[in-house]
């Protein structure tokens, strides 16, 4: 058994559609970034890399590379997906955590719990999404970016 982190910020800009755990959320702003800035499926990602001892998200999939630029995370998730098993681990679970000020999650929560869980070929029921605001703290509280960590276990 193996454990992994992941943990990742974006920056919240208008103009951008919002994008967390694959799921479109309507929001007067979205996460900047060279991809789809899905800041939780970096977290999960990183997550995976890291209990597989496979390095991180930027090493696989440099935001240089004009072949990841606006490309959906779930891709990204289930290369990632690939590697790992590549490896011989199988995921045990997955645990996350968003931290956002708004919009509310609560109403997507299914919807990214069943797209994490696709990408990765698990059952919906390993993957478990949790949302938090910082209480108004810090850039996040602010509303200028959303963050998000992710626990994994494999096997
Ligand atoms: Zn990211």
């Amino acid at each position: 058994m193996r454990s992994g982190i992941g943990y990742d910020v974006h920056r919240l800009v208008a103009g951008r559609k919002l994008v967390l755990g694959g799921t479109d959320i309507p929001y007067e702003k979205g996460l900047l970034g060279h991809s789809d800035a899905d800041v939780l499926v970096h977290a999960v990602c990183d997550a995976l890399l890291g209990a597989a001892g496979l390095g991180d998200i930027g090493l696989h999939f440099p935001d240089t590379d004009p072949k990841y630029k606006d490309v959906s995370s779930l891709t990204l998730l289930a290369q990632t997906n690939v590697m790992v098993r590549e490896k011989g681990f199988s995921i045990r679970n997955v645990d996350t955590i968003i931290f956002a000020e708004a919009p509310k999650i609560g109403p997507y929560r299914k919807s990214m719990q069943e797209n994490l869980a696709a990408a990765v070929n698990i059952d919906p029921g390993c993957v478990n999404i949790k949302a938090t605001t910082t209480e108004g703290l810090g850039t996040i509280g602010k509303g200028e970016g959303i963050g998000a960590m992710c626990v994994v276990l494999v096997e």
